[in-house]
């Protein structure tokens, strides 16, 4: 049984932030691959202005290097919103005999019970929750996420391996406080994002003109 990560998010655009994470979970976890899945429509969020494939071109520009990331485009080639329980299940159908490990940071998870059939999900996967500076905190989590929480986590990384879904485990990484928001907003007023981003992604940006309104 192999552990694949699976990595979702909006990706508008890209950083470093979800980068250095991907691979921080990939060698404690000892993923075989992680999964960047960029979301076509974002259930809980506006659609972005940035055209998804515009955006996967970016993910697939800034983890062209690294043999362990893979860009994964069904979610651009489903009709309607972007569920993750829609992709686990059709990731499970491919990998049945793999471990799943859903990665989401601290501020995704603090909404996780807004998600489309959110219990649901780990018959499917495990989740790998990391930390997120200034994002979303594991103290006030609602009373159904806290007893979900509870139900499930483990703080023994080496079960995720015994079995092959069904766990929640939270995992500090180094803090990164970065986020897509600040890029957008650096374009927008003309100052450059180097150093947040890899610069093919910011190349790109410049050559298709995104995100100066
Ligand atoms: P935006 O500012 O547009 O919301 P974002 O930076 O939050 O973008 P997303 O694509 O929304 O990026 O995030 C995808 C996933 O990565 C989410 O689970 C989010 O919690 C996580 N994530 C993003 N940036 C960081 C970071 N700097 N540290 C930890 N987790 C992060
Ligand atoms: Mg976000």
């Amino acid at each position: 049984m192999q552990r694949i990560g699976v990595f979702g998010g909006t990706f508008n655009p890209i950083h470093y932030g979800h980068l250095r994470i991907a691979q921080e979970v990939a060698e404690a976890f000892a993923l075989s691959q992680v999964k960047f899945l960029p979301a076509a429509k974002p259930p809980l969020k506006a659609e972005p202005d940035v055209a998804a494939k515009h955006r996967a071109e970016m993910v697939q520009l800034a983890i062209a290097a690294n043999p362990l990331f893979h860009l994964d485009t069904r979610e651009l080639e489903r009709i309607g919103l972007s569920y993750t329980i829609d992709t686990l299940i059709s990731l499970h159908a491919e990998h049945p005999q793999d471990a799943l490990c859903l990665i989401v940071g601290t501020d995704a998870f603090a909404r996780f019970d807004q998600w489309h059939r959110w219990q649901s999900v780990l018959e499917y996967c495990h989740l790998i929750v990391v930390s997120r500076p200034h994002g979303g905190s594991l103290i006030n989590l609602s009373e159904p996420l806290r007893q979900w929480l509870q139900q499930h986590q483990t703080h023994n990384i080496t079960q995720l391996s015994q079995q092959s879904h069904g766990l929640i485990a939270i995992h500090d990484v180094t803090a990164l406080d970065i986020s897509s928001s600040q890029i957008r907003g650096l374009i927008r007023t003309q100052k450059n994002p180097a150093y947040l981003c890899p610069q093919a992604v910011i190349g790109y940006i410049q050559q298709h003109g995104l995100y100066r309104d």
